[in-house]
């Protein structure tokens, strides 16, 4: 297993993956934090550390790039499978 490196960009990477019904969104927030693309891990949003509903969590999951919007803060979720 790869070890998990903390120093990568990979928000930025991740920003250039954006579907456009987020885009509008990431321009949004981006005012309001330093990081508006936050990890889904676990079920949980590593923005805020509120726990999803197991629900909206699976549509993140499943969706076709792995986005979502955090209910709680509104940053945007990103899940990845590592
Ligand atoms: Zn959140």
């Amino acid at each position: 297993m790869e070890e998990k490196s903390v120093s990568l960009p990979r928000e930025s990477l991740r920003q250039l993956d954006l579907p456009p019904e987020l885009i509008d969104h990431y321009k949004s927030i981006q005012r309001r934090y330093s990081n508006p693309i936050v990890e889904l891990r676990n079920g949980v949003c590593l923005g805020c550390f509120m726990s999803l509903a197991s629900s909206h969590k699976q549509q993140v999951v499943s969706s076709e790039k792995g986005f979502g919007i955090c209910e709680f803060c509104g940053r945007i979720l990103s899940y990845e499978e590592y």
